[in-house]
């Protein structure tokens, strides 16, 4: 057996294994968020003319992004706060530690954010002796699971209820059984609560951030962004440079399309404008007293410090075929209506942090290539995520030129199966099996051209064995 064949089989067994422990609860999520999104953006006057906008704001943002990046920092100067633009992961990283060091923080809550996923901020908070809370109830029972998200939007999508009480039975031991959902989240919440009053430092991302004014504004199902901003001196928050748009009213389009593209809800829960740092008191807790007026009283010493991160955005800007990807915003539309992600989920169809169809560009991006080829072929390349996008990003053909770079370099003389099958003329060896499905629908029409032979082919004896060795098809 060839370590090709053999890691094949690996995969599909862990597949096999995803699909029986994590599917059901994968499918009956992403179908129900599926269905909520028609019915949502059914409740729009013009849905296709808003896309249009939401993609015009975004073109535009991303042409200008250095413009707005020194635009971003005069603003927040201007409100009492700080910019700093991080090259990659480590040097985000060593900046956050600092400011975690100079507030003296011994915890700091976060509430969700995929970019600090990216970053793994948390390990390196760990590391400099923090202790570190995500305050997002998805997040928080991946914390305490000790596993990465499966779905950029609802990360726990994986687990089921009864799943989450037998792990909080178990490391928690809590004196009442938790046996409902109510249950579950009530014990959640009153931890949690304890913990953002002890903290010194919240930290939080930012769905979009405003260059003219320096707002964040942040979008959320449990309001506990504002909690962990509230209730701290020190506010850091952590956003990709793609983040940006020019104005505050360029946010209205996505608040209408992002909840409703991604939970299928006309609005989220909680929708947040921050113009940090905020004028209001501090808090001071005393004991368990929760009661507000017990709570405010400090001295208004709030400090902002927005990290603002590249790791491999630059490049993905000047990248003609990536720099879409810096178009999204994170909605999960892509991933909830693609039935292999329905099936698999993100611990199948993901890289190291992003997952979905969109994930391939991320990790291309912001991990490498390396990154991108271990799920790039659960794209089958079947569009029907490309009309659920609300910027309209084409998430298959991202897919068929990050498969196309990887397959460069690879053995192989069946060239003259694959011509016009691959994103550009110029190509090095390939990998035939990824590269036929390269283009799904130039291989369709190449069969049924040729029907008669391909059938009289298909059925030969030894045929369909050869092609599955040769190719990967069966
Ligand atoms: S690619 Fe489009 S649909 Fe997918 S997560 Fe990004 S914005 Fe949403």
């Amino acid at each position: 057996m060839s370590g090709k064949s053999a890691s094949r089989e690996e995969k599909a067994a862990r597949i096999r294994r995803l699909l029986a422990t994590e599917g059901e609860s994968v499918e009956r999520n992403t179908q129900g968020f599926n269905r909520g999104r028609y019915e949502a953006v059914a409740e729009l006057s013009d849905y296709e003319g808003l896309k249009d906008e939401a993609r015009a704001i975004k073109e535009d943002a991303i042409e200008r992004l250095p413009e707005l990046i020194e635009r971003v920092r005069e603003s927040v100067e201007a409100n009492g706060g700080t910019v700093y633009l991080a090259e990659d992961a480590a040097d985000a990283n060593r900046y956050v530690r600092e400011v975690v060091r100079d507030a003296d923080a011994e915890t700091v809550v976060k509430s969700k954010s995929m970019t600090t996923e990216e970053l793994e901020v948390n390990d390196a908070l760990a590391e400099a002796g923090a202790e570190v809370w995500e305050t997002d109830l998805g997040e928080f029972v991946l914390q305490v699971a000790d596993e990465a998200p499966s779905h950029i939007v609802a990360p726990a999508i994986h687990r089921s209820e009864a799943d989450i009480a037998t792990l909080f039975e178990e490391v928690f031991g809590p004196e009442e059984p938790l046996e409902t959902a109510d249950d579950l989240t009530r014990f959640a919440r009153e931890f949690l609560a304890e913990k953002i009053r002890e903290a010194d430092v919240g930290m939080t991302g930012a769905n979009f951030v405003a260059a003219d004014t320096g707002t964040l504004t942040l979008v959320t199902s449990e309001g506990n962004a504002r909690k962990s901003v509230a209730a701290t001196d020190t506010h850091v928050a952590v956003a990709g440079v793609e983040k940006l748009l020019p104005t505050f009213e360029d946010v209205a389009p996505f608040v209408e399309l992002i909840g409703r593209s991604g939970t299928g809800q006309s609005i989220t829960s909680y929708v947040t404008f921050l113009t940090p740092p905020g004028d209001a008191p501090t808090m001071e807790f005393e004991g368990e007293e929760t009661e507000a007026a017990s709570e405010v009283g400090g001295e208004n010493d709030r400090e902002f410090h927005l990290v603002l991160v590249d790791n491999g955005r630059t490049a993905m800007r000047e990248d003609d075929q990536l720099r879409e990807t810096l178009y999204c915003i994170r909605c999960s539309a892509c991933l909830n209506s693609c039935a292999n992600f329905q099936h698999v989920g993100g611990h199948g169809f993901g890289g190291e942090t992003y997952s979905g169809g969109i994930a391939t560009g991320w990790e291309a991006g912001v991990h490498g290539l390396d990154s991108a080829a271990e799920f790039n072929d659960f794209c089958t390349g079947c569009t029907r995520c490309v009309n659920q996008c609300p910027v309209k990003i084409d998430v298959p053909w991202i897919n068929t030129v990050v498969r196309d770079r990887l397959n460069r370099g690879a053995e192989g003389n069946f060239d003259f199966l694959v011509e016009g099958l691959t994103p550009d003329e110029e190509s090095g060896g390939l990998d035939l099996q990824k590269r036929l499905f390269g283009n799904f629908p130039t291989l369709a029409k190449l069969g049924s051209a040729t029907a008669p032979v391909s059938n009289w082919l298909a059925r030969a004896p030894g045929v369909r064995a050869l092609a599955e060795r040769t190719l990967g098809v069966d």
